[in-house]
Parts: structure tokens; sequence; C-alpha cells
């Protein structure tokens, strides 16, 4: 779809691009020549110029309406149109689905899956308008594979998953493209900015398991691939005419997981992730 227009004519919204995936997608695409407005709830309003070669970062809390519709308002005002968006601002909340709280459920969801659809909503009449569009929602191989001790983390992919599958048929005739990249784990602020349940620690029935776990994982992410392979990816699907539904990238024993869980009897797929995880 923007695979016609040239990088300087594309307008380009990145959600989470103060760190990880989203600041290294924001850069790369900044540095070829794309018009592109990153996100951060730090963010100065309003935006201060940036250097050659870097995006605009604008103020967005993708959990409010108002931020989000006024950051998109902004990118339109300035430019007129609005052609790709990366659904990619989210975090991870740890802890078993019993000593996990509504409220905290709730917070999950809120980035996740809510902020997802906030933007989404926020962009299709602008992208209606031009004709065309594409958006790109940050899902992950948690969203495929659900992981034990993060379940509201992956409900949360899963419900982005669903989201999108439903969006990209509702806005094929419209000249909208919608797509899901699934990264394996990546080497981000991702680690560092999870949140454990507050009923997490050595008082819950499942403190030993889930402090197992959890070190399998972190210690995955740590050895996770750079978030600039997101970044390749995303240029490519922007030079796409037609994106597929969705692109896994990372680590490639977990892609094959991802595939293998397509193929093997359920059965023996969970026999095979509770030996990695070491839950008996
Ligand atoms: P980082 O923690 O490095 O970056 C997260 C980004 O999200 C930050 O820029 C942060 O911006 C932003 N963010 C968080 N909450 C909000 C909010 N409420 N509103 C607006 N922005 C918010 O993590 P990653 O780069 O790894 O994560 C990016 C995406 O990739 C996430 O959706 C994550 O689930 C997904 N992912 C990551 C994997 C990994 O291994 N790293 C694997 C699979 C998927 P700020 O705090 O400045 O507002």
């Amino acid at each position: 779809m923007t695979s016609n227009r040239r990088p300087e004519e594309t307008v380009v919204l990145i959600t989470g691009a103060s760190s990880g995936i989203g600041k290294a997608c924001a850069e790369h695409l900044a540095q070829r020549g794309y018009r592109v407005f990153g996100t951060s709830r730090r963010a100065p309003f309003p935006p201060t110029p940036p250097l050659p070669g870097q995006p605009v970062m604008l103020q967005m809390d993708v959990t409010r309406d108002e931020s989000v519709q006024h950051a998109v308002d902004f990118i339109v005002r300035e430019t007129g149109r609005l052609d790709v968006v990366v659904n990619n601002a989210g975090f991870g909340i740890a802890g078993a689905v019993e000593d996990t709280s509504i409220e905290e459920a709730k917070s999950q969801l809120e980035t996740n899956f809510f902020g997802v659809l906030r933007v989404c909503r926020a962009a299709l009449p602008v992208m209606r308008a031009q004709g065309e569009g594409l958006i790109v929602n940050i899902s992950s191989l948690g969203g495929v594979i659900a992981l034990p001790f993060q379940a509201l983390y992956s409900a949360s992919k899963f419900a982005v998953e669903g989201l999108t599958e439903a969006l990209r048929l509702e806005v094929r005739p419209f000249g909208i493209h919608v797509t899901l990249i699934e990264p394996g784990d990546l080497h981000t602020g991702f680690t560092d900015h999870r949140v454990r349940a507050a009923a997490w620690g050595p008082t819950s029935a499942y403190a030993r398991y889930a402090e197992r776990v959890l070190q399998i994982v972190e210690a995955d992410e740590r050895n996770g691939g750079a978030p600039e392979t997101v970044a390749l990816l995303l240029e490519r699907i922007l030079r796409s005419p037609n994106p597929a539904p969705r692109y896994q990238v990372g680590p490639a024993f977990q892609r094959l997981a991802a595939v293998l869980k397509g193929i093997l009897p359920d059965r023996l797929f969970e026999w095979a992730l509770a030996k990695y995880y070491r839950i008996p």
C-alpha cells in the first residue's frame, strides 16, 4: 500500500517509541526518510523539533481517549494525512492468575488491548477518507502460545490477535491493510519494565514455580535478539503491496515452537512447554 508512496510522503505513527522496539522502528524509518511521529507518555507538549533523521516525539498515553485523539489530530493538522500506524506501546504483568487482581488485569488490558483499539479508532476515519492506510499491530509469540505466569499478558495479546484478524477483513473494502508482527524474545526495556502482581512473592502458593518460570523467561529476554530486526521487518511490510496477516520475528526456536503449536497434538505441545518451563 505505502509501496507506491515515497518515504518522504509517508506519514507514520509509532506508539511507545521512547524505548525498545518502537524506538528502533521510529529511528530506522526516520533515517530512511519517512515522516515519523513516535509517542511516549513523557514527551513534551508541544513537541520539540526533531534532529535530522529522528522522529518527532509526541505525548500520548494509550490508556486515555483524549490523549490518543489529541496526538492523531496533531499529526493530521501538521501533515494532512496518516499513512501508517504501528501499535507498539505495551508492557507485561507477571503473576499467577489467582494472584492477579482484577484491577491489575484491567490495567494490562487497558494498555495492551484497549490502547490498540483506541489508536485504531482514532486513525481509521483518516485512513478511510484517504482511501488507503496500513495498521501494524505488535502482538507477541506470547499471543500465539499462552505463557504461564504471564496469563494476563498473553490474554491481552490473544485479544489483539482477534481484533486484528477481524479488522483486517472489515477495512479491506476501504483500501486499508492490517497486519500483525509477533516478536519472540528481544532485548529491550520490556524486562525491566515488567510489573509483578502485588501478590507476587514468597507467601504466594505459586512462589516456587512462578519464580522459576520467570527466571527462564527473563534469561530468554535478556539473550533475545535486537529490536532492530523488527524495524527491518517493518520496512519490508511498508514496501509490500499486500501485507500478509502476520509476521513472526525473533529467536528461531521460539518461531519453531509457534509452528509446532499448530501441528502437534495439544497434549504433546503442552507437555513440551511444561518441560521447558520446569513445571511438574
Ligand atoms: P519497552 O519497555 O522497551 O518499550 C515499551 C514502550 O511502550 C515504551 O516506549 C513506553 O513508553 C510505551 N508505553 C508503555 N505503556 C504505555 C502507555 N500506557 N501509553 C503509551 N505508551 C506506553 O518494551 P518493548 O519495546 O519490548 O515492547 C514494545 C511492544 O513489543 C510491546 O507491545 C510488547 O508487548 C511487544 N513485545 C516485546 C517483546 C520483547 O521480547 N521485548 C516480545 C514480544 C512482543 P513511555 O513509557 O515513554 O510512555
